[in-house]
């Protein structure tokens, strides 16, 4: 028996820029030049005003856990060594909202409002995903 791949991203056209700066250690949010409103996931227009004028922004980085849930049931063996398992809803400075994992945080103890900041894991040679820490 062997276990089932962890799943990952698969970048995309809307994506890779993300993903790209992602294996830099650089975190970067699609803003629309034309009204300013960030918006993630990326993707081709604007959210607001439908404009196709965007550019890429550097985040901070910064931001607070908006709210989280914690499996304690693997739902797949890819999660098998993996339980409990926290999902985070992180609220950037930006305003736009990633959903991620803290790191060197026992899932007990992860706080609605807890101030965190991203690190980044490399997964494999094309995959470095943006996870967060709490801020001491
Ligand atoms: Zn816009």
């Amino acid at each position: 028996m062997t276990s089932a791949q962890f799943p990952l991203p698969v970048p995309n056209l809307d994506n890779q820029e993300f993903f790209d700066k992602c294996r830099e250690h650089r975190l970067v949010l699609r803003r629309c030049r034309d009204c300013a409103l960030f918006s993630h996931p990326p993707r081709p227009n604007c959210l607001n005003c439908a404009s196709d004028n965007l550019e890429w922004v550097e985040s901070k980085g910064r931001g607070v856990v908006y709210t989280f849930t914690i499996t304690r049931q693997p739902v797949s063996r890819a999660f098998e060594g993996r339980l409990p398992w926290a999902v985070v809803d992180v609220k950037l400075e930006e305003g736009v909202h990633l959903i991620s994992n803290l790191v060197d945080c026992d899932p007990e103890e992860i706080e609605i409002g807890m101030a965190v900041e991203v690190v980044f894991e490399e997964v494999n040679a094309e995959i470095t995903l943006p996870k967060f820490k709490r801020v001491s």
